[in-house]
């Protein structure tokens, strides 16, 4: 199996006929190591985010070695593992791109979305937007950084300088900025979806105070919330657990819509924010990072051809930490 190829919204399949892609001017090929499964990629797939590029390969959490270099190309040597965010590209002239938001950039092209990504023996990318890999990390342990870590590293910055820190949907990312917090001296309370037992053992594990259900107000007030899950009726809930002066930080890339609330919750400088893509900036801080904590990542790993099986366990709750495929 070479790839997993989305067509059209709602229907993917496999291919075995398809050309060898051709490295261009700045790009380098990557023979795929390892990609992580991402809830982007279901929102993608399920059609929930405008206009995908199609056909599509998804994921955006490449692990690759450099096979081939295009023109140009030549940060990176022949045999080099690097890594592969989902920012793949951006305009570098627009005003948020000279103002150091490239992460908003109007023109940014994105990896596994609006450009080929990595459910595949092989993909392309920009060299310039590629990170280098710790040494510490086996291929499948580094693919999770590369966007769980990364997008729960900028939301977790986003929140401050909390002393408690409560984080909404037990995922890949969270499983990851639980252990960032905690190396920040942060107090974490993980919420779960109702009655995950499994999820919140797993989250005491990894250094979390307290976890519990979503439904639950934990047992002191926060300083900051991160929601992860696409729930947007989670946001009023983390609004009344967090303390006057809070911030909610919106982690992801969807979510369902957010039911009307009173006033009252939002009433004392409490906010609510979201958190969109990535800068390379934050890479180069979150793999410098990643080896002191050192972040350790869990994951359940798939071969290439059971893609579909993976984002299915993903989709119905059945991953602990990450998953990961493995051409
Ligand atoms: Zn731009
Ligand atoms: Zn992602």
């Amino acid at each position: 199996m070479r790839a997993m190829i989305l067509r059209a919204p709602q229907h993917a399949l496999d291919s075995a006929d398809l050309p060898s892609p051709q490295p261009g001017p700045g790009q380098v090929l990557l023979q795929v190591r390892a990609c992580a499964v991402c809830r982007t990629d279901l929102h993608v797939i399920d059609g929930e985010l405008p206009k995908p590029k199609l056909p599509l390969i998804p994921g955006h959490e490449i692990v690759g070695v450099v096979t081939q270099r295009g023109p140009g190309a030549e940060r990176f040597q022949i045999r080099e593992r690097v890594g592969v965010p989902w920012l793949g590209w951006t305009c570098g002239i627009c005003e948020y791109c000279r103002e150091g938001r490239e992460n908003l950039c109007a023109q940014a092209r994105f990896t596994g979305y609006t450009l080929d990504g990595g459910y595949a023996e092989y993909a392309t990318a920009d060299e310039r937007f590629c990170f280098r890999i710790p040494g510490s990390y086996s291929d499948a342990e580094a693919a999770p950084l590369l966007c769980a870590g990364l997008i729960g590293y900028r939301s977790c910055r986003r929140t401050g300088d909390p002393k408690r820190l409560g984080i909404y949907g037990f995922g890949a990312a969270a499983h990851i900025v639980v252990q960032v917090a905690r190396f920040h001296g942060r107090e974490v309370y993980a919420f779960t979806r109702r009655g995950d037992l499994q999820g919140q053992q797993f989250a005491r594990t990894l250094g979390a105070v307290w976890a519990g259900d979503s439904a639950t107000l934990p047992p002191e007030q926060l300083d900051a919330a991160i929601i992860f899950a696409p729930a947007g009726e989670l946001v009023p809930v983390a609004l009344r657990a967090v303390r006057k002066g809070g911030i909610v930080v919106c982690g992801g890339i969807h979510m369902s819509d957010i039911p009307s609330f009173p006033y009252d919750l939002l009433w004392e400088e409490r906010s609510v924010c979201s958190i969109a893509n990535l800068t390379r900036r934050d890479g180069e801080e979150f793999f410098a990072l990643a080896p002191r904590v050192p972040i350790r990542t869990t994951v359940q790993t798939f071969p290439l051809i059971e893609a579909n099986k993976a984002l299915n366990h993903l989709r119905t709750g059945k991953i602990q930490g990450a998953a990961v495929l493995v051409p």
